[in-house]
């Protein structure tokens, strides 16, 4: 067999077209969907990926504004610069960018975040909202891999869905989502025992490790959905993900590569998360 390919680059470019829809349509209501990006210290691959989002905003005629501070910065500035965006009415999105430097409490500058204003869905109020099936912001990357299921047509209930993986930024997030659709979900993790046959299992396999090409043909079943959501660099400083891709998508029924893959959904959907809260803030004003 020979996996289809889920293209997320053209998947995403769908998905913003549709948010661009959107953006226009709370325009005409007076409202611009605004999205606060703090970028704290000088991390190479941060600063990548907040000029990525505010691109992403530019070109779906977002507002975006960036606030940059100094790794020096004390976790109380921080603390007040999120309470103040929490109380700006054009800002309806506000996310920090991880990691911080190591004397800022990560934890306590997500919760300080307004649950209304989490797009990026980490705040525990969204989590516990998600895991009980209620209204929320959905973290970015595993919805975006929900998304990439729905667009291919892939049906979940009653599926085996193994996650590789247990962060709380995409593991334990992405399990949840398929347990909300009625999937059996299985958790593998750096002390699982005997992972190959958990792997072999799963009709859906996601791969969320950070490990190059660590998922192998042979943990992989006949047919199967990879769905690969790492972004590493090999020994040659060659972008890769966590699944050895041409052996597997030898077996495997379907496969995301990298890039194109996960990676090109998770700026969408946090788009997408963005104009939804705008849309919110109308129905509560
Ligand atoms: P993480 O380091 O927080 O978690 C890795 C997980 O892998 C851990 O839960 C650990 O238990 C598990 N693990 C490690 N070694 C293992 C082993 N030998 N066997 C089984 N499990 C093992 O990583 P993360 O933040 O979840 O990210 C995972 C990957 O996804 C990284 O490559 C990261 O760059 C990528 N990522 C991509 C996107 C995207 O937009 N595509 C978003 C977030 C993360």
């Amino acid at each position: 067999m020979t996996a289809q390919i889920i293209n997320g680059k053209d998947i995403a470019a769908k998905k913003r077209l549709e948010i661009a829809e959107e953006v226009v349509r709370l325009k005409d209501l007076g409202v611009t969907p605004g999205l606060a990006v703090i970028l704290v210290g000088n991390n190479h691959a941060s600063r990548t990926y907040v000029t990525n989002k505010e691109k992403a905003c530019k070109e779906l005629g977002m507002h975006s504004l960036l606030i940059e501070m100094q790794e020096e910065v004390s976790e109380d500035e921080l603390l007040t610069k999120i309470a103040e965006l929490n109380e700006t009415p054009d800002i309806h999105g506000i996310l920090v960018q991880l990691p911080l430097p190591k004397h800022i409490d990560e934890k306590k500058v997500i919760e300080s975040i307004s649950p209304l204003k989490d797009v990026d869905g980490f705040h525990p109020i969204n989590i516990g909202r998600m895991m009980t099936g209620q209204n929320a912001f959905l973290p970015c990357t595993p919805y975006g891999i929900m998304v990439l299921l729905e667009e291919t047509g892939i049906s979940i209930p009653g599926k085996h869905v193994v996650v590789v993986g247990r962060s709380n930024i995409v593991g334990k997030p992405v399990g949840q989502l398929f347990l909300n659709q009625d999937a059996t979900v299985t958790y593998c993790h750096s002390k699982t025992n005997d992972l190959p046959f958990h792997t072999n299992q799963a009709d859906i396999l996601i791969a969320a490790v950070g490990i190059p090409n660590f998922i192998k043909a042979e943990h992989v079943k006949n047919g199967a959905v990879i769905i690969d959501v790492g972004i590493n660099r090999n020994e040659a400083g060659k972008l890769c993900g966590d699944v050895a891709f041409d052996e597997v998508s030898e077996k495997a029924g379907y496969i995301t590569p990298v890039p194109k893959g996960v990676g090109p959904m998770t700026i969408t959907m946090l788009m997408y998360n963005t104009v939804k809260s705008a849309a919110e803030s109308l129905t509560r004003d």
